[in-house]
């Protein structure tokens, strides 16, 4: 008989379930992974839209259980798996920008795997160049961090060059937010933070955000000024994906400023681009093969900050009630158990 593994599907909307899949192998370089904790990110939103299917979940924490033909990993490796599916050959991989790889590979049929591209599943498949290893002194919760909880606005602030001497406005506080306000403090950085949401409100403050200001309210540029000696801030991050919010931030930074985006939604006016001059990166993840060991770095000189940004756990099987909090915004990063909640 055929082994099966556990994965969650949407069947509709606000509808998901645990369903057995037929347990994926392992073949060549691409490795197979027991799945400790997937974080949740924003499949919340297929599951409201009940976008039905199953491999859910780009984030992963786990353990290699196959390394097939892998030269860099062994079986009893603790790893973190990169999204996605970068072919490892082109000028994107090869400079270690395996997310924006436009050549991804299909690992299903090259190893004749039925699952096994999703983290919300107990085993996961992955090619060993996607997979970090963990140092031994960094606990797979915190190495969870090191996915999209950090991995955005690390790569923001990096290209940004953001230091201790500098004010940074993060806009928006959900889970990519808060991360940001995670690396913006570990750096040094002073932090402004704009929300709505009361629980992620308290959440910025207790990160270390100075002041968290309604980004609606009519005298946002003037309240800015006020608090940055009447320039402006020196750096921003856009993570709230409001079509709105682009031009609101530009307007926010400080001549010569520094923007990045982590989000996908909105425009800009380039007149105003050119006549503040204006540095603008975008940033989708982070880069596992030339800044891994800042990154393990980041993640112990944060470790008191991750534990305030991890506010919700749950076994696989209670992910309805982890898609149901994730909707109220009442939480930090959510972590999810396939193979039962560490204890
Ligand atoms: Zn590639
Ligand atoms: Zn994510």
């Amino acid at each position: 008989m055929e082994a099966k593994i556990l994965t969650v599907e949407i069947t509709g909307p606000r509808a998901a379930l645990v369903a057995e899949r037929p347990e994926p192998s392992a073949a060549g370089d691409v490795v197979k992974v027991q799945i400790l904790v997937a974080p949740m990110c924003t499949e919340w939103q297929s599951w409201r839209a009940g976008k039905p299917g199953g491999e859910l979940g780009h984030e992963a924490v786990g353990v290699v259980v196959d390394a097939a033909q892998s030269t860099r990993l062994k079986r009893g490796d603790r790893v973190i798996a990169m999204p996605h599916w970068g072919c490892g050959q082109c000028p994107a991989c090869r400079a270690g920008e395996h997310i924006h790889c436009t050549e991804q590979r299909d690992l299903l049929a090259e190893t004749g795997s039925r699952c096994g591209l999703g983290g919300y599943a107990q085993f996961l498949l992955k090619p060993d160049y996607l997979l970090f290893p963990v140092p031994d002194d960094i606990s797979t919760d915190h190495a969870a961090m090191a996915l999209c909880a950090l991995g955005p606005s690390f790569t923001a602030m990096q290209r940004m060059q953001l230091s201790e001497r500098d004010t940074v406005l993060v806009s928006g506080c959900g889970a990519v937010g808060l991360g940001a306000i995670v690396n913006a403090r570990t750096i040094g950085a002073r932090v402004i933070a704009l929300e709505l949401n009361p629980y992620r409100i308290a959440l910025a403050r207790a990160l270390g955000a100075e002041h968290v200001l309604d980004p609606r309210a009519p005298d946002l540029i003037e309240q800015i000024r006020d608090l940055t000696g009447g320039y402006g801030v020196d750096a921003a991050i856009e993570t709230s994906n409001n079509e709105a919010a682009p031009p609101v931030v530009l307007e926010l930074l400080r001549p010569r400023g520094r923007l990045s985006f982590v989000t996908w939604s909105g425009a800009l006016p380039v007149n105003r681009i050119t006549g503040k001059g204006i540095d603008i990166f975008g940033c989708w993840h982070w880069n596992h093969d030339r800044h891994g060991d800042q990154m393990m770095q980041r993640v112990r000189d944060a470790r008191p900050l991750l534990d305030l940004l991890t506010t919700h756990r749950f076994a696989m099987d209670a992910v309805s009630e982890a898609f149901t909090l994730q909707e109220t915004g009442h939480c930090g990063k959510v972590l999810l158990y396939p193979n039962g909640v560490a204890s």
